[in-house]
């Protein structure tokens, strides 16, 4: 199960990084990014989470999923920027096939298909 083991390898990563940086107070909630060609459910990924972190020190936080635009580099002009979708209208969940929208040429992907950690909510250990 894809979000399984995406679930699976977020908590291992933020389990080694809060054991170098441990923070104060309960963590609530765990932001990621999510690039648009990462195609996934963001509900299991969250059953996922909450299942794997059970019995850990992030047992009862949630995921907090934010999606972020394809963004691509073209090796023949130089664009730099969003990408333009080749999928024919009326597709649903395809894999988009990108190109540079300046010059056509095929492009490379430099954000929009990973799954990040980009920030933590705890709670105040002196709070109510
Ligand atoms: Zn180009």
């Amino acid at each position: 199960m894809h979000e399984y083991s995406l679930a699976q390898s977020l908590l291992e990563s933020l389990r080694a990084y809060l054991r170098e940086h441990p923070v104060p107070g309960r963590i609530r909630k765990v932001h990621v990014r999510k690039g648009e060609l990462l195609v996934l459910s963001e509900w299991a990924l969250s059953q996922a989470w909450r299942i794997l972190a059970e019995g850990t020190e992030l047992a009862g936080s949630e995921l907090a999923v934010e999606n972020v635009p394809v963004r691509v580099r073209c090796p023949s002009c130089g664009y730099a920027g969003e990408a333009r979708y080749l999928a024919e209208e009326g597709w649903h969940m395809a894999v988009p096939i990108l190109s540079c929208p300046r010059c056509n040429a095929p492009v490379e992907v430099v954000d929009g298909r990973d799954l990040a950690i980009v920030g933590l909510t705890t709670e105040e250990p002196d709070s109510l």
